[in-house]
């Protein structure tokens, strides 16, 4: 009796250090190592459905003046809000990840680019919706999203990414604050 206790308590720890070690400790989100370990394979399940599979890389706009202007603390803030934020409006299937600093990456298995489109349109009005309290400041925060999709743009997980960065660079360099699909030009 008392073994089969322990083997259980083991067990749970177990689950718990592989939770641990695919979350983000900052925003509990999932973080790139889980990624990199789901995402191939929801891509095969998508192909094996003939479904597309969309992808929305964001990047908080100017976070580094956040930190500079509010503190690092308000800094840590904007990222929690803002990761609450999104996976809020994640649909069960959807896979929501801090990808690294202040980029975020929104996995959207089985959605078409137009219908992403659309989520990535309602992202940027909740964001501009948004003001994060900390102290006493009010700090407004946007941000930016490259878009990109199997089958429209590439047909492996490394390009997808590469093309969805090219999108969010386009986005910054035109303005910030809004949301960008691939093109080829
Ligand atoms: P841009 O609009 O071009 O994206 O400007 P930016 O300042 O957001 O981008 P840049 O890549 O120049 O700098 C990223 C900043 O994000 C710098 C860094 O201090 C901040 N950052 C990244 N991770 C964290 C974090 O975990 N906490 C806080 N407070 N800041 C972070
Ligand atoms: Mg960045
Ligand atoms: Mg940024």
């Amino acid at each position: 009796q008392a073994l089969h206790q322990q083997i259980v308590k083991i067990n749970d720890l177990q689950e718990k250090l592989r939770e641990q070690a695919n979350r983000d400790s900052l925003t509990g989100l999932f973080n790139r190592r889980y990624l990199e370990g789901t995402l191939e394979r929801e891509l095969a399940r998508c192909k094996r459905e003939n479904a597309p599979l969309t992808m929305l890389l964001l990047d908080i706009d100017h976070c580094k003046l956040v930190n500079d202007t509010y503190g690092h603390q308000a800094g840590d803030e904007v990222l929690r809000v803002f990761a609450r934020a999104l996976q809020e409006s994640a649909r069960a299937e959807d896979i929501v990840c801090r990808y690294g600093g202040e980029e975020f990456l929104l996995v959207l298995p089985k959605m078409p680019l137009n219908i992403a489109r659309g989520r990535a349109t309602q992202l940027l009005e909740l964001f501009r919706q948004t003001t994060v309290s900390f102290e006493s400041s009010r700090i407004p925060v946007t941000t930016s999203i490259g878009i990109a999709a199997v089958p429209d743009h590439a047909t492996g997980v490394e390009n997808l990414i590469r093309c969805a960065d090219q999108a969010l660079y386009r986005a910054k360099s035109t303005g910030r604050n809004r949301a960008i699909v691939f093109t080829d030009t």
